[in-house]
């Protein structure tokens, strides 16, 4: 266990802006969590969890409290292959990628449309990340974490985690804060994959000629899809979506926004980046935030020189699209520090 002082926030995540973070302790093992929750009860600090800060953004105040970055790395098959499904799982501190990766090495389906999402595997059930039509909720059986109401490891049915759209009990209402996923386990089937796929990907495939359908192949094509328009976060500083997609309730709102000509997809989901894009600020650069010209719903950090700069860009972003279409964003990425 690696604790350390006064370290950026700005460091430890992906859009690179916010102050101070008081501790910073990083976790290998099990062993190590309750005892990094202990150094923050004797201190009477306050304790944040981090996996690689891709969907957290630092607030210029910082953090007066302890930060626990989660490094707890490992990952094997949990029951074997029977009925042509296999379980596998992952320690929290593995990068959800290689996960990925590994269930379609052995030729299983469920995850290949998770292929490069930044972040742990711990994080993903947080907002339940998705993308091209597969969510982490399809596959997920359990999650083992540490209660740190009952000071004490426990196994979480996926049915206890009220995963929807971005949505679990980790990141919504009483329990935020409690829990620290230390592993998950997903059960993912063999079999062939049927086509059609989510549109951008059916697109692709079909430009490329490519017929045969494998969990590998499917990896590929999103990993080639993504980085066709998606920054690294590696070079670029972003958080990915920067907005929700607006979901609509009732026929009534779907009626009023087709005949407005909004799209409306999946039976009332708008996709937010239609409506930034529509907006007319596709490339448009706020307070040295982009609006990225190859996926509107991305915000790049280009010289943000803090978070003043990226909530006053966000607001002038809020505006121009509700006095465009009647509709008001709401931010996806989650903040830490004052
Ligand atoms: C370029 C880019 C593209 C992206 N594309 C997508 C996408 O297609 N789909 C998608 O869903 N998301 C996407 N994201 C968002 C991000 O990748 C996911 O939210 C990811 O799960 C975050 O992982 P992380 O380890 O960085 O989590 P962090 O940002 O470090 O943390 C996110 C939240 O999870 C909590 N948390 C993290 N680890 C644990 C743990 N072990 N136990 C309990 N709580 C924990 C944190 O406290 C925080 O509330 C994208 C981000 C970027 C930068």
């Amino acid at each position: 266990m690696k604790i350390s002082e006064n370290i950026p926030i700005s460091k430890l995540t992906t859009m690179r802006l916010g102050g101070n973070a008081r501790y910073v302790i990083e976790v290998t093992s099990e062993e190590d969590v309750p005892e990094a929750y202990l150094f923050a009860t004797k201190h009477s600090l306050p304790v944040y969890v981090l996996g690689s800060g891709s969907n957290i953004i630092g607030r210029d105040g910082g953090f007066n409290g302890v930060i626990i970055v989660n490094k707890i790395r490992g990952m094997g098959i949990f029951a074997d292959e029977e009925n042509n499904r296999i379980q596998l799982y992952a320690n929290s501190g593995e990068l959800l990628d290689d996960f990925v990766q590994y269930s379609t090495k052995l030729g299983f389906t469920g995850m290949e449309a998770l292929s490069a999402i930044p972040g742990t595997v711990g994080a993903a059930p947080v907002q339940n990340v998705g993308a091209y039509g597969q969510d982490i909720s399809q596959t997920l059986v359990l999650v083992r974490a540490y209660d740190t109401m009952l000071e004490d490891y426990v196994e979480l049915m996926k049915i206890d985690l009220d995963l929807s759209y971005r949505h679990s009990i980790f990141n919504s209402g009483r329990n935020v804060g409690r829990y620290f996923i230390t592993k998950i386990i997903v059960e993912l089937k063999r079999g062939e994959l049927k086509p059609p796929f989510y549109n951008s990907l059916q697109k692709y495939l079909e430009d490329n000629g490519i017929l045969e359908y494998s969990p590998e192949t499917i990896r590929k094509a999103v990993r080639a899809v993504r980085e066709s328009k998606l920054p690294d976060p590696t070079e670029i500083a972003s958080s990915g979506s920067f907005f929700k997609n607006v979901y609509l309730t009732s026929p009534e709102e779907i009626q009023a926004a087709e005949a407005k000509g909004i799209p409306v997809w999946d039976g009332g989901k708008i996709p937010s980046g239609w409506l930034i894009e529509n907006a007319g600020l596709k490339g448009q650069v706020f307070h040295g935030m982009k609006v990225s010209d190859k996926a509107s719903l991305v915000l790049i950090n280009e010289s943000a020189q803090n978070y003043a700069d990226l909530a006053a860009a966000r607001e002038e972003i809020i505006k121009r699209v509700y006095d465009r279409f009647g509709y008001t964003l709401e931010q996806e990425p989650m903040e830490l520090g004052e």
